[in-house]
């Protein structure tokens, strides 16, 4: 199962304890950052952003037994106005190169509204057609983005539980690690800890696409 992600720190802050359970279940998952992360605001960590975040990509892939990450370096806060072939082509190649069953995304919305994370699953979700492979997406429930948004002013996009197609009960040790190996995001972050405090041990996902049966 390769993520499909636009930041370093997604695969963690938002997929860890999905991408856990996946691992705990046997699956190999594998990571695609489309970006380096360099133009985030949080900076808790000295150094370029761009190389500190590598490195901690790194770091926390490992605390969640990913097999395998591709960073890629286009730049962050700026996907929408990247040709989307130009992102298909490297969501194609990877998948192929590390032989994918499937692609696990944020919702569409992108969850914190983000225009990376919505043009990150728009590519994965193109790849998805051309391989014919299923595409599924972490989402939260509209109760925990109501209360975030209510909150911090935040523009979290929840699900109702009509459109939620998976609950998985999740334990959240290997994320939490994972999380701190990204000192620079995750020292000053209410929302995240409080996100990860509304959505208790359980997880959300939706097919966004099912591969369809040949023959
Ligand atoms: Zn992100």
């Amino acid at each position: 199962m390769v993520a499909v992600c636009a930041h370093p720190d997604d695969e963690s802050f938002g997929l860890g304890a999905v991408i856990d359970s996946l691992t705990a279940a046997g699956t190999s998952t594998a990571v695609l950052s489309f970006t380096r992360g360099e133009a985030s605001r949080l900076h808790g960590a000295a150094g370029d952003l761009g190389v500190v975040r590598a490195t901690e990509l790194a770091a926390a892939a490992r605390a969640l037994m990913v097999s395998d990450v591709l960073l890629l370096d286009h730049a962050d806060g700026a996907l929408p106005g990247i040709d989307l072939d130009i992102l298909v082509d490297d969501v194609v190649r990877y998948a192929t190169a590390v032989g994918a069953g499937g692609f696990l995304v944020f919702d569409l919305g992108g969850i914190t509204g983000h225009p990376d994370h919505q043009r990150a699953t728009e590519a994965a979700l193109l790849a998805g057609e051309r391989l014919n492979l299923a595409v599924i997406a972490w989402s939260i429930p509209v109760s925990v983005a109501d209360s975030l948004n209510g909150a911090f002013g935040t523009a979290f996009a929840g699900r109702t539980e009509a459109e939620i197609d998976i609950v998985l009960r999740v334990d959240r040790s290997a994320q939490k690690r994972a999380i701190a190996l990204h000192a620079s995001q995750a020292t000053d972050n209410p929302v995240l800890w409080r996100r990860l405090e509304l959505l208790g041990d359980t997880e959300c996902l939706r097919w966004l696409r099912r591969p369809s049966v040949t023959g």
